[in-house]
């Protein structure tokens, strides 16, 4: 089968509207994807509260223009996600959302209210899922183009890992652990529940660096726009170039058969990804593969050197402890400082999954994932 994945030039969010129609265009209309009457799932990537020009969160002006192709199908709009703490509600006024859905009339719904147990064989056990998310008659999946700590970038395919309700992500990244494979398995299952039927990822302004949460705008200037959600982040590697084995989640599609991760296979339309400027788009200190096979009693030693860490930017923290209530390992607390004799925030490297929650939902941005320090000291180490 062949995915068609649209790639649309736009270089500011005045251009948002023109470009998600055009590359709707190009994918054969809205009303291929959509029929009258449907309610429709608009599930934007809603981090944290944070305002548009941080580039946490898919822009309003994205959601917004869907909201409009979604009404002129002649369907219902619902739009919601589930930040890793609080409410999305709560989280939806700073990031924009709030007042877009007063605007547009559109109902917003907290995942949190109301969950059930994926339905069918699932490979993890009691998924528990926003029941918006299995009953709503489709999903458009409206993505933000990030570097993430974790999973190298977050992109379609991650983006649906917030229809599990709020503190129970921070589950799954304890009983997936550190096994970014294991991990990546799991998102792509979620993904996979309820396919999203049309998945736009918002890569006008990106972000690079110490992503998901604590990184830099960075304009890559594209909307992409897809059936299946493997290939758009298959086509966002490309763009980005980025080798697919750098990102799990693809690998874990590729290895599940869900979705498509061969360029073969996927019709690329628009304008020309390859003419993408990138060479300055940092990444995070990416977590090698902690499954080391035979070789696992090694891990323990190799660890603290190797994989990427949690690092506490004490300048900018407020000591709220948000981290320490949601660290899914229970690696950090609040301790004195041996040497200055003032409490700080402490991360228990040895206790610590490396699922870097805890810079995900810093309201301060004052966690960053630093490489290991093999990484730093050996150049060239496992590069
Ligand atoms: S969440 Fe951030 S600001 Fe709050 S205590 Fe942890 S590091 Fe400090
Ligand atoms: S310290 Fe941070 S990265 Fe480590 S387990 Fe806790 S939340 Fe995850």
């Amino acid at each position: 089968m062949i995915y068609k994945t649209a790639v649309i030039k736009a270089f500011n969010y005045d251009e948002a509207e023109s470009a998600v129609r055009r590359a709707l265009d190009l994918l054969g209309g809205i009303d291929r994807f959509l029929k009258p009457g449907w309610k429709v799932l608009i599930k934007p990537n809603l981090l944290a509260g944070a305002p548009p020009e941080k580039c946490v969160t898919t822009h309003p002006f994205v959601v917004r223009a869907v909201v409009n192709l979604v009404r002129e199908a002649g369907c219902v709009p619902v739009m919601g996600d589930s930040p890793s703490i609080g409410t999305g509600s709560f989280h939806a006024k700073k990031a924009g959302y709030a007042q877009l859905c007063r605007e547009m009339e559109v109902e917003w719904v907290d995942f949190e209210d109301d969950s059930v147990t994926a339905p069918g064989k699932t490979a993890f056990k009691k998924l528990e899922v926003a029941r918006i998310a299995m009953e709503a008659d489709a999903i458009i999946n409206l993505a933000k183009v990030k570097t993430h700590g974790q999973t190298y970038l977050t992109l379609a395919v991650k983006n649906m890992f917030g229809i599990i309700p709020g503190v129970r992500k921070a589950q799954w990244h304890l009983s997936a652990g550190a096994d970014a494979v294991q991990f990546s398995k799991m998102l792509v299952e979620v993904c996979y529940l309820h396919k999203p039927v049309l998945n736009i990822a918002d890569g006008i302004m990106a972000m690079d660096g110490n992503g998901p949460s604590a990184g830099n705008p960075y304009p890559l200037n594209y909307i992409i726009a897809g059936e299946d959600p493997t290939a758009v982040d298959r086509v966002i590697c490309y763009i980005l170039k980025v080798k697919p084995s750098k990102v799990p989640t693809l690998a874990a599609a590729q290895l599940m058969g869900l979705g498509e991760t061969r360029l073969d296979n996927i019709e690329i339309m628009g304008d020309d990804p390859a003419e993408a400027k990138v060479d300055d788009f940092r990444f995070c200190g990416q977590l090698p593969p902690i499954d080391m096979g035979r070789f696992n009693f090694l891990v323990p030693l190799v660890k603290n050197g190797v994989i990427s860490q949690p690092k506490v930017d004490y300048d900018k923290c407020d000591q709220c402890q948000q981290c320490i209530e949601h660290c899914p390992a229970e690696a950090m607390e609040l301790s004195p400082d041996g040497r200055k004799g003032i409490e700080r925030i402490k991360i228990e490297l040895d206790e610590c999954i490396r699922c870097y929650c805890c810079s995900e939902i810093c309201p301060e941005g004052a966690i960053s994932v630093k490489q290991g320090w093999m990484w730093r000291r050996v150049p060239g180490f496992l590069k």
